[in-house]
């Protein structure tokens, strides 16, 4: 903040519930909300996707399904008030909300102590990108330069526009899925730790279809984030 802004701040305020703030802070959020928050825990949770887990070291999920990336975690769990902050986010072209979220990303990133060499947000289709006017993954991205962190967006490419995706079975839409992402250049990747970035992990199958291309393609290993997780049935 510079000496301008500490005479006359703008008017911050909070992205949940729009209270204003004192002042600027590198989430914007205020200390009401972030006491009520779906924050996910960093205990008794799945070693891989980071679910709350009651059952052991690893959720029923990621026991049954072949996880592709080393470990995903989330800042939020898809529920309550966040919900809205990220539909607007994606769907409404409120697009200054990503630098609040990316640094959220930051620092759960920075807690977690992973080592990576470099971010891939999940592309989306080009034609998907033009109807939508931004990629979100690239914009919650963008804050991991402030930590010099390179984001690279030719490695990976998603080659299927996947509107027809409700049509299909539950079986065909993941191998549809699997199928939409592609290694371009291989020699950006090859050896490299990477970080992928999305803001939603549902199933975890659009991150897993991300990493196995990754692999495949020459990457060492694959970690990813993602702002708000959707917990199925992991509480067991
Ligand atoms: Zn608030
Ligand atoms: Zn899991």
């Amino acid at each position: 903040m510079d000496f301008w802004n500490l005479l006359f701040p703008e008017n911050i305020k909070c992205i949940i519930c729009n209270d204003e703030l004192p002042c600027d802070n590198d989430f914007c959020l205020c200390e009401d909300c972030v006491k009520h928050l779906p924050f996910m825990p960093s205990d008794n949770i799945c070693l891989k996707c980071g679910a709350p887990t009651k059952s052991g070291n690893y959720c029923l999920h990621c026991k049954q399904a072949g996880r592709h990336f080393e470990k995903h975690r989330s800042v939020f769990a898809y529920s309550g008030e966040i919900i809205n902050t990220i539909q607007n986010f994606k769907y409404s072209n409120a697009k200054y909300l990503a630098p609040y979220l990316g640094n959220l990303l930051v620092d759960k990133f920075k807690k977690e102590g992973w080592v990576v060499d470099m971010v891939i947000p999940v592309p989306l289709h080009e034609m998907r990108e033009k109807e939508r006017g931004y990629n979100q993954s690239l914009m919650l991205s963008r804050q991991f330069e402030k930590i010099a962190l390179e984001i690279n967006t030719t490695a990976l490419v998603r080659t299927k526009y996947l509107t027809q995706q409700a049509i299909l079975t539950g079986k065909e839409r993941l191998t549809n899925l699997k199928q939409s992402f592609k290694v371009v250049n291989k020699k950006e990747i090859k050896g490299k730790t990477i970080l992928l970035i999305d803001d939603i992990f549902t199933t975890g199958n659009t991150i897993n279809a991300c990493a196995s291309t990754l692999r495949k393609g020459g990457a060492k290993e694959v970690y990813a984030l993602t702002i708000c997780k959707t917990l199925l049935d992991e509480l067991i």
